[in-house]
């Protein structure tokens, strides 16, 4: 039986969220709380000092002892430090107590993150601070310690952002400053602030923890570095959408369980194309929220996963010649009043707002379209993008057919002055009722999505924090909002400036505009006749990040420094190189220590074998022609093998971190499918009982 749960009951039952701070906070001081929260600005040390008694107060009544500043270091996962509540009390006992001044700051010593050389070792002075838009929430841990987790940014002492959350955090101020200039200038005087929200759909792998025990790749490298392919892959399209197994189903539950306690609305949970592939969506949330449940959804997947014998695979390509896994980042801007700025209506061409709205994405995405690749750059996306069912590494945004049609008019003829609308959708079975359909279908192929009252960004590894990519779709729109607003608010008639600028503005960006099949080789040549940057690789895609147009373009939004984009560069070119080293050797391990020995006394058992046979006068050819064919790709890899370990020690050695990098993709890299190749030929003709780790098969449908 499967037990009952009380959604309802249960649900953000660990967050300090706005009904317990109604009822645990006195009301002034809750209404100045929710004002800072709402509107920004500087909290009053008095509402922090109750604020935090109340929290404590909270949190011990659920058995936690410790409390923590929960932040999201450039590595891209969350860091916890742990301190406990009890101060002494004059009687040689202890009291439990958390001030005001720890909520607010802390100061780890976290020397160790990687900064990109913001911060030398020495100068170990870290920050963490507050951030109140996101409410505190406690890590249970069964048999453990629960600590209250505060939501806070991380800075040097110098005040540079050392995390994801500080840019994000200033990119959704920049864009809702340009926002509302742009909404004023169109006679909107009620909203107040304009909200950035996302829903991060997220894609994982199941296998079995004993079976993946066995894979020293992915234990240290979160993927296959070897493997031939399975008599049977995805082809037949029976696991995606498929009735989901009792193991995964039971997997499922306590997941969304422990979810629903964080508040995380975990909403949508379904197999996904590959085998032992699945997904799950939460409900769309702000962007800072929706940044920080995405993180607890990963962690959280990970951990409940053990529960279940279980591992969950986040990388982006755990195998190879099936999906890989991503992030959508589904985007839209609303105001504080409730209206959906990406919302076209049912007539958008008469929806000139919204129009406007649409060609400044278009510009900010053709503009920016490096930047938002590199948002979305990191090594495992590197093996995804471009690869099997995936999106290219293109950038281009799909429209549907309503909109296409409309700025069509508009380019054409300087007007819109229709919209296509839905047809009646009628299946022809009378017992199936017939409905209007929406004017436009989906695209599933394309990076950049329109998808009704949204943007949708494919391009998101499933690993990588969805800071990144929001923070930078939030900084481009941001800009071309700006120029939009500067013109109308110079303008005598707003609305006819806005016609005119989104004509010219479409007509300016309509390359980046592309409905057809995003994962056929056509695309590829067609996207490089418009001049379309194909950005194929992590290394590549960091250059964008220190050049002057970005650097002006995030200093001019205040989001990013040249300081700051400096080291974010440099910790991409450090995370690069570390990733591949890690594979490499990794692989080195396996085949050495593993692969040949398992090979050689293979090889001896068949020479044996023909000996044997030959000597009663049999015909051995078959065991020959084995013996032959094993040993020259024995040969191949050992050779291979070589190669790649002195491809390693030389870029180990460089000491010029972009250098290194390229070393890395170029020449280790390279090396690796070198050894790939042979060892996955010789997984062919080797006896399976020899073979000495789990292969595709094992892993891939024995959950
Ligand atoms: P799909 O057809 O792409 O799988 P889903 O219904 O699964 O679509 O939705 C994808 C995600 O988009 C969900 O997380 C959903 O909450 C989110 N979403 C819906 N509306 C918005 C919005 N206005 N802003 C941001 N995300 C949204
Ligand atoms: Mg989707």
């Amino acid at each position: 039986m499967t037990k009952k749960i009380d959604v309802a009951d249960i649900f953000g039952s660990l967050v300090f969220n706005d009904a317990t701070m109604r009822e645990r906070l006195p009301k002034q001081i809750y209404k100045e709380l929710k004002q800072t929260i709402a509107t920004g600005g500087e909290l009053d040390s008095h509402v922090a000092e109750v604020v935090a008694n109340a929290m404590k107060d909270w949190a011990v009544e659920k058995g936690v002892t410790h409390y923590t500043h929960w932040f999201q270091p450039l590595t891209g996962i969350t860091a916890e430090k742990h301190d406990a509540f009890i101060n002494p009390s004059e009687d040689g006992g202890v009291i439990l107590e958390f001030s005001g001044k720890e909520l607010i700051k802390g100061e780890p010593d976290g020397s160790s993150f990687p900064s990109g050389g913001l911060r030398a070792t020495f100068e170990a002075r870290g920050y963490t601070a507050w951030d109140c838009t996101s409410p505190a929430f406690i890590h249970e841990s069964p048999s453990g310690t629960n600590v209250l987790c505060i939501p806070t940014i991380f800075c040097s002492y110098t005040g540079e952002a050392l995390d994801k959350k500080t840019p994000l955090l200033r990119s959704i101020e920049a864009v809702s400053e340009q926002a509302l200039r742009l909404i004023r200038a169109f006679g909107d005087t009620e909203a107040k602030k304009i909200i950035t929200s996302v829903g991060p759909e997220q894609e994982y792998f199941l296998v079995d923890k004993d079976t993946y025990n066995q894979r020293e790749d992915l234990f240290f490298a979160g993927r296959t570095l070897f493997g031939a392919p399975a008599p049977k892959g995805q082809e037949l399209d029976d696991h995606y959408f498929g009735s989901v197994k009792e193991r995964v189903s039971a997997y499922m539950n306590d997941l969304n369980e422990e979810l629903w306690k964080l508040g995380v609305s975990a909403k949508t949970q379904h197999n996904e194309a590959a085998p032992a592939q699945h997904e799950l969506a939460p409900i769309y949330n702000t962007t800072n929220i929706a940044t920080d449940h995405n993180q607890l959804i990963m962690e959280t997947m990970k951990k409940v996963a053990l529960r279940h014998n279980l591992v969950c695979l986040l990388h982006e390509k755990p195998f190879a010649g099936i999906n890989g896994s991503g992030k959508h980042n589904n985007w839209s801007l609303s105001t504080d009043t409730g209206v959906n700025l990406l919302d076209p209506g049912i007539t958008p061409h008469q929806n000139k707002r919204f129009l406007l709205i649409l060609s400044a994405v278009l510009k900010a995405v053709d503009e920016y379209a490096p930047l938002l690749r590199e948002s979305a750059a990191n090594p495992g996306n590197d093996q995804r993008l471009g690869g099997y069912e995936a999106p290219p590494a293109i950038i281009s945004v799909f429209l549907g057919e309503q909109l296409e049609d409309v700025l069509s008019q508009l380019c054409e003829k300087g007007e819109a002055t229709h919209s296509k609308m839905g047809s009646k959708l009628d299946v022809g079975v009378s017992t199936v009722p017939s409905f209007v359909m929406d004017a436009t279908d989906r695209n599933r192929t394309s990076p950049f999505a329109f998808t009704g009252n949204k943007f949708e960004f494919r391009m998101v590894g499933s690993t990588a924090s969805i800071a990144d990519s929001s923070t930078v779709i939030n900084t481009i729109v941001a800009e071309t909002f700006r120029q939009a607003a500067d013109i109308l608010e110079a303008s005598d008639d707003p609305v006819m400036a806005a016609h005119d600028l989104t004509k010219k503005w479409i007509s300016e960006h309509m390359r980046v505009i592309y409905n057809g099949n995003g994962y056929s080789q056509e695309w590829v040549e067609e996207a490089e006749r418009r001049g379309l940057p194909n950005i194929t690789n992590m290394v590549d895609a960091l250059e964008c990040l220190t050049e002057e147009s970005t650097i002006e373009l995030f200093e001019k939004h205040k989001v990013l420094t040249r300081i700051e984009l400096n080291s974010r560069q440099e910790v991409g070119y450090e995370t690069y190189s570390k990733a591949i080293n890690i594979e490499a050797r990794t692989m080195i391990d396996m085949a050495r220590k593993q692969i040949i020995p398992a090979v050689i006394r293979y090889t001896t058992t068949v020479a044996q074998s023909i000996a044997a046979v030959k000597s009663v006068g049999a015909d051995a050819s078959v065991q020959e022609a084995s013996l032959a064919e094993i040993s020259k790709h024995l040969v191949a890899l050992n050779t291979a093998l070589t190669k790649l370990e002195r491809a390693v020690d030389e870029a180990a050695s460089i000491k010029n971190s972009k250098d290194q990098a390229i070393a890395y993709r170029d020449e280790v890299l390279t090396t690796m499918s070198e050894v790939r190749t042979p060892a996955d030929a010789l997984e062919m003709l080797v006896d399976k009982n020899v073979w000495p780790f789990p292969t595709y098969a094992d892993l891939l449908f024995n959950v």
